[in-house]
């Protein structure tokens, strides 16, 4: 039996074998520390049973854990110079589905339905190409698909400031975004020594955990996540004077400083100090007021 592929020397043989080079533009970082890995997949809690769907599958190393633990794999990989070396790597495994595409471009939805009908148990678990990974949690948290979470590997600065709470300073409208949808949390920090090609930046495993129905109830989705964007807009500024430069007009001022009386938030804090909740409050006095 081969070596696991996540070994220096086992990654080393494959790249050489297809004389393979990375790409930075695609975020080609790849894991060749098989404890990382058994961490990463030991932090999704799959079972026998479960689906794993997998965003970059690279040379198969994460891959080739996943299709040791749950029933079957799906992954999606973008680079067309990856899949003959995936079929080679992974040949062993029969539970892989690789799927040539960009992640942001597929109907993810429809590829759990063709692949995982029964309705079990499905997470995401990924090393996520860094130049990307805002767009494709959005993507993944926003479909509301049938998954109970996701668990990736991303920069640290990116899940310090998803998993945040008010007032720090990694709070902002990306906390808010994926905090209303899943419970988020660092599990652990990844040295950059675990990568070939080391990356720039420090990285941590970030689980998000989806909530069966969002965090708070608001009248409007969209006009919430446009008052939450438009509070943070300057963060040194308050909230009365983001809200009036960057959503409503000054003339408006009167009836925003009403909707924040009514909501009983202080116009002069800042959107860094509320809360989630706090935030759907007052964007439900704005919405009755001003929309
Ligand atoms: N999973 C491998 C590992 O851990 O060693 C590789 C991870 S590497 C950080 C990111 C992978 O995502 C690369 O294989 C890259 O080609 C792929 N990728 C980049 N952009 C993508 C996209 N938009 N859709 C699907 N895959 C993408």
């Amino acid at each position: 039996m081969n070596k696991e592929i996540a070994t220096p020397q086992r990654t080393k043989a494959v790249l050489e074998k297809y004389g393979f080079s990375f790409k930075k533009s695609l975020g080609q970082n790849f894991l060749i520390d098989s404890n990382i890995i058994r961490n990463i997949v030991a932090s999704a809690g799959l079972t026998g049973n479960s689906g794993a769907i997998e965003i970059g599958p690279g040379i198969g190393s994460l891959t080739e854990q996943l299709a040791k633990t749950a029933e079957k794999v799906v992954a999606f990989e973008i680079d067309d110079r990856l899949l003959p070396i995936l079929e080679d790597t992974l040949s062993p495994y029969q539970n892989v589905n690789i799927i040539h595409s960009d992640v942001l471009k597929a109907d993810v939805k429809a590829v759990i339905k063709d692949n995982f009908p029964n309705g079990q148990d499905i997470m995401v678990v990924a090393n996520l190409p860094y130049y990307v990974t805002t767009p494709i949690l959005m993507k993944l948290i926003e479909e509301k698909l049938p998954i109970r979470g996701i668990v990736c590997m991303i920069q640290k600065e990116v899940a310090d400031r998803i998993a945040a709470s008010p007032s720090t300073k990694e709070y902002g409208s990306l906390s808010i975004a994926t905090q209303y949808y899943a419970k988020a949390e660092t599990v652990f920090i990844v040295p950059s020594t675990v990568f070939v090609p080391k990356p720039n930046v420090d990285s941590a495993v970030l689980r998000l955990t989806m909530r069966e129905k969002p965090l708070v109830d608001v009248i409007d989705e969209e006009f919430f996540f446009t008052v939450v964007r438009a509070s943070f807009a300057q963060r040194r500024k308050t909230l009365l004077n983001n809200l009036t430069h960057n959503l409503f007009s000054k003339n408006q001022k009167p009836l925003v400083e009403e909707a924040l009386a009514s909501a009983e938030i202080d116009p002069k804090r800042r959107g860094e100090s509320l809360s989630i909740e706090e935030f759907a409050r007052m964007s439900d006095a704005l919405y009755k007021r001003l929309k």
